[in-house]
């Protein structure tokens, strides 16, 4: 129930958590004009005379961004609202032009859904836990700015401005750092499986605010603070165990927590007092005037729903039911690239359970070696379901596989063409290991008079140095039997 206390002086405390994630939709052009949405373009470069506010522009609704969205809220399984409303959102800033932004308050697209993260034992959460979500709304961006580019005057880049972002609302459901880092790597996996985001938390395309509250165990939720646009999994962490600690050093003696808005500093781990916190009255908010409510209708949503992948928790489930170990079906349903890299290799024919352990241990081993996510894999998965049909068929070793794999690396060549030119073909050649085994056998007759006189565990010294003998070409099972019957 409680998986994290803060031991204070006067007793346990216990950290309540909820998380406001802002992610950028996936979309050629802005939520209401159709102006481009590329990261890293030039300043002002991709502003129309909508996103700019220009006098009487008028916005229309971008029909692929509320798909997006209608999407997201399907894989975490929310209620999708067929009526919903934009509402203006009143404040002034120098990155607002419009002097509002575009938001949905009262009737948000989406609705209530949730979300399930893994029991992890070594992060101390015990057991799988939903996490609930309150809602998802569509909202605008507000553009960036600029205020090292002049000792004395700030600059704004409108290019973000007008951009698409749902705002994902969790229910304060969660208890620790580490559910909370959980939480945000399951959200990043399903938008990114979803393809409604793709969930780059160093490009700004995914942030999070913050709410952390402590209270003793069982109590009345105490008062929250809210930490703003944390940009990595590790400063949401961190913003929180700093919070956490922070609000309950306030509370032992004797002090109330402020509601209030606060920034999070990567360098130190630290946040710090930004204002405080204001409440949805003081937005005077309202239903924008220039745009019509939302309705959806059921083909539009048949065809959202129809357009949904198989989702991390379903593909893990499918991937255990095929013998793959639940530990490798959830290194390999983590996240997207991966999960889609092994169905095109089982596609190519590669056994589960075999090409499972393969791809955890060699492939990503490889991969981590060269520094290459493995979307830059050099071998395909179809060069990899050769190589494993090798192994399956008994042409060549396991250990040989390595050695054939390390090959296809460095080259590009194909396992059978490489099997084939280095002569690395598995041997079931019973002559030429009995040859070997007589061989290692007479090398070694201490260990064998001792074999025989009952210490049985150096049967294995003697499979490794035939092993060694036939340049692990030897087919192991062959060489097993045929030492069983020289040893006697
Ligand atoms: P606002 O929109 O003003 O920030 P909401 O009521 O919508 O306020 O809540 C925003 C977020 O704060 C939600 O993710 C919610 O789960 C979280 N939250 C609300 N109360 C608490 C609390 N006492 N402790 C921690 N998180 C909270
Ligand atoms: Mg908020």
């Amino acid at each position: 129930m409680t998986d994290y206390r803060i031991n204070g002086e006067t007793g346990a405390w216990e950290v309540v958590i909820g998380l406001e994630v802002h992610a950028q939709v996936t979309s050629n052009a802005k939520l209401f004009s159709g102006a481009a949405t590329a990261f890293g373009a030039e300043p002002n470069t991709q502003v129309s005379l909508v996103d700019a506010a220009m006098p009487g522009m008028l916005p229309v609704p971008n029909r692929e961004c509320i798909r997006q969205a209608v999407r997201t809220g399907m894989a975490i399984d929310a209620v999708i609202n067929k009526y919903s409303r934009f509402d203006r959102k009143n404040y002034f800033y120098a990155d607002l032009p419009q002097g509002y932004q575009i938001s949905q308050l009262y009737h948000p697209l989406v609705g209530e859904g949730s979300l399930t993260i893994e029991a992890d034992e070594k992060a101390g959460i015990a057991e799988a836990k939903r996490i609930e979500i309150e809602r998802i709304h569509v909202e605008q961006d507000a553009g960036k700015l600029m205020h090292d580019q002049h000792p004395t005057m700030s600059f704004v880049d409108l290019n973000r401005s007008g951009v698409a972002l749902m705002e994902i609302v969790s229910k304060p459901d969660m208890r620790s750092p580490a559910e909370a880092g959980a939480y945000l790597r399951k959200l990043r996996a399903i938008l990114r499986y979803v393809g409604s985001c793709d969930g780059n938390m160093e490009e700004g395309s995914m942030r999070a605010d913050v709410n952390v509250s402590v209270r003793k165990p069982g109590g009345d939720l105490g008062t929250r603070t809210e930490t703003k646009n944390v940009n990595s999994v590790r400063f949401v962490m961190q913003a929180i165990e700093y919070e956490a600690r922070r609000q309950v050093e306030v509370l032992e003696s004797g002090g109330t927590v402020d509601q209030e808005t606060r920034l999070f500093n990567p360098d130190s781990g630290t946040t710090r007092t930004m204002r405080s916190k204001e409440d949805a009255h003081d937005y005077r908010y309202f239903p924008d005037p220039d745009l019509l409510p939302l309705e959806l209708d059921d083909a539009f949503l048949d065809e959202c729903r129809a357009s949904l992948p198989e989702l991390p928790d379903a593909k893990r489930a499918r991937y255990e039911e095929l013998g793959i170990s639940a530990y490798n079906a959830g290194v390999l349903t983590a996240e997207v690239e991966s999960a889609r890299w092994f169905d095109a290799l089982m596609d190519a024919g590669a056994k589960p359970a075999a090409a499972a352990n393969w791809v955890t241990s060699e492939l990503f081993g490889a991969l981590n070696r060269l520094g290459k996510d493995i979307g830059e894999s050099p071998v395909s998965p179809a060069q990899a379901a050769e190589l494993l049909a090798l192994v399956a068929d008994g042409t060549i070793s396991g250990s040989i596989a390595k050695q054939v794999f390390e090959i296809m690396l460095e080259t590009g060549d194909g396992a059978a063409k490489i099997v084939e030119e280095k002569g690395l073909k598995q041997t079931s050649d019973t002559g030429a290991i009995e040859a070997e085994i007589a061989k290692v056998l007479a090398a070694n007759a201490d260990k064998v008079a001792q074999y025989k006189g009952g210490k049985e565990a150096l049967f294995g010294f003697f499979v490794g140095q035939t092993m060694k003998a036939m340049q692990g070409k030897a087919n192991p099972q062959v060489v097993n039997e045929l030492l069983k019957k020289a040893l006697g």
